[in-house]
């Protein structure tokens, strides 16, 4: 069976898992609720005496068990008197975590006891009184067995995505100086980088308009009524403000620009900042190449041989790639809140509209015109990379994979892939600019404002701009939404309407995004004189040293130092 089957059983598995004994799931009952942070619960001792508030002592996750819930009658908007869950028993234990956090001891005086111990308490849920009538409280409970389920299943997925970014650093690092130096030819890398660089921009830009257009002939804001606005701003405002003042630190572009010449360059390669790890390989590679006489191939046989071990250490991983990826799916489909999936599944699926087209219509065009290769063939050679970009939610975690597939499947130097790719999987990435353009007409919509033309365009450059300064990793395209919101002047709190579709979504511009970087490598690969084409499911079969197929299968030789 070929890896990506593999793989796409494995995401199979885990959405199934997710949605059937996940915290949300419909057939487990919803007997917990769970806070990020504690000192957001509105806990009392007593539920008569409004001075029994509880404090909970600091910033540490608090999962709340229902022990009785107490109803009552509330009056909504329109006078009418509706039902609601008003209090709920609950219980939580002492973790040494909240113990610690308790550093003058007050709370453990006003509860008595110690860490271990279990405190009750009542829980006052919040009562949102809907515009067309009725009450939405919140926040809403989850299973406490699902979320034990998938918290057992996390690390599965986590030293899934620790192996896999293991890679990275040391595979970009090697694969560009060895690239670089093989070109030999500062000019040509000038020219390709100036290349890269443009049609990397320019994509990103068609991408936002596409975005921008699928949101105005969709309208996903009319979908949205006031009972829905409401209970995402309700349950999801708190982690928009934490979005939003983290987009606030972000530092100016001129600032960034400068960043990434690297001050220390180990550091660069110990923290994983890939803009500095590429500025300074291409450079050293450069000076490799200067020293003459063939005096710096010694280290890039050096480094030429790391690659090649990085490589081998891929395909390890690859092995257990589908069980990690049936743990982060079951992970995301079990968290993300059907409630939430039905109010904004007209936004969702614009965006998804989006995505669809920009990728047939601007790589495919690049990929069959540019880089001459048929659509189909394309797309299976680098479905690893998209599957591994859709389950981890991660450019730069897909990156080594991505590496592999241009090179082996698509036939790609490694000159082009280890300059081309990681540079796009930092600067490149239209499915987040796409999704930036959707998410702030949305939220434009919601809030029933009109953008002038201007505004249009400033979310253009404004999402062009923050895809580049992205990082790629889960969730960057949220925090950088912020930026994109302020420059058009739309209200950031729109940000707590989306939150809840947003880990979805980003499976699925992470796959564009790795997809628009592979188009790009195609297409520079083609325009640099190499002749690519896709190595076809028989070959990489038959052929252990080509494509992802019987990698392992070589035999091992102890080396012997000289
Ligand atoms: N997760 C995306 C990536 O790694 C970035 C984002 O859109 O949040 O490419």
């Amino acid at each position: 069976m070929q890896v990506y089957t593999k793989i796409l059983i494995g995401m199979a598995v885990g959405a199934v898992i997710g949605l059937t004994l996940g915290p949300n799931s419909s057939l487990l009952e919803h007997d917990r609720y769970s806070y990020k942070d504690a000192r957001r619960a509105e806990l009392y001792l007593d539920r008569a005496d409004p001075g029994s508030r509880l404090t909970l002592p600091g910033k540490a996750p608090l999962d709340l068990a229902v022990q009785e819930v107490v109803r009552g009658e509330v009056p909504d908007a329109t006078g009418a008197q509706v039902e609601v869950v008003q209090w709920v028993r609950v219980d939580f234990p002492i973790t040494e975590k909240l113990a610690l956090l308790d550093e003058d001891g007050a709370f453990r005086e006003r509860v008595g006891k110690r860490s271990g111990e279990r405190v009750t308490a009542w829980l006052k849920l919040q009562q949102i009184p809907l515009d067309g009538g009725g009450i939405q409280t919140a926040p809403q409970p989850i299973s406490a067995l699902g979320d034990d389920i998938i918290a057992v299943l996390a690390p599965i997925g986590d030293l899934f995505m620790r192996l896999i970014k293991m890679v990275i650093v040391p595979l970009v690092f090697a694969s560009l100086l060895v690239g670089v130096a093989s070109l030999g030819d500062v000019r040509k890398l000038g020219r390709m980088g100036g290349k890269t660089l443009g049609l990397y921009l320019c994509t990103t830009a068609v991408a936002v308009t596409i975005g921008l257009a699928c949101a105005h002939i969709i309208q996903p804001g009319d979908f949205i009524d006031q009972a829905d606005r409401a209970a995402l701003v309700a349950q999801f405002a708190g982690d928009a403000g934490s979005k939003a003042s983290a987009a606030a630190e972000a530092p100016s572009t001129i600032e960034n620009i400068l960043s990434i010449i690297p001050l220390n360059p180990m550091e660069s390669l110990s923290s994983g900042n890939m803009l500095q790890i590429i500025f300074f390989a291409v450079i050293l590679g450069i000076a490799l190449t200067m020293l003459g006489q063939g005096e710096g191939q010694p280290v890039v046989r050096f480094f030429d041989r790391i690659q090649q071990a990085m490589i081998i250490v891929i395909h390890i991983v690859m092995a257990i790639a589908p069980y990690g990826v049936a743990a982060l799916v079951a992970e995301v489909v079990g968290t993300s809140g059907f409630s939430v999936l039905k109010a904004l599944l007209v936004y969702g699926l614009a965006v998804l509209a989006g995505l669809s087209l920009h990728a047939g219509l601007v790589y495919g065009g690049l990929v069959v015109f540019k880089a001459r290769l048929k659509w189909l063939d394309f797309m299976r050679a680098i479905r690893p990379a998209q599957l591994i970009a859709f389950s981890t939610s991660s450019s730069s975690a897909a990156l080594p994979v991505s590496m592999e597939c241009a090179e082996q499947n698509l036939g790609v130097s490694n000159a082009t892939s280890s300059f081309v790719l990681p540079l796009g999987s930092t600067v490149n990435m239209d499915g987040t600019a796409l999704y930036q353009g959707v998410a702030a007409i949305f939220i434009a919509q919601v809030f029933q404002m009109d953008l002038t033309i201007a505004d249009q365009l400033s979310i253009v450059l404004a999402a062009t701009m923050a895809s580049v300064g992205a990082a790629g990793v889960p969730g960057a395209g949220m925090v950088t939404l912020a930026m994109v919101l302020t420059a058009s002047g739309i209200p950031q709190v729109g940000l707590a309407l989306i939150l809840g579709m947003d880990r979805l979504l980003d499976m699925f511009r992470t796959a564009v995004n790795v997809t628009g970087d592979l188009a790009v490598t195609s297409v520079m690969a083609v325009s640099e004189g190499e002749s690519i084409r896709v190595l076809s499911d028989a070959e990489d079969q038959a052929d252990p040293e080509r494509g992802f197929e019987h990698r392992l299968d070589k035999d091992e030789h102890p080396v012997e130092p000289d």
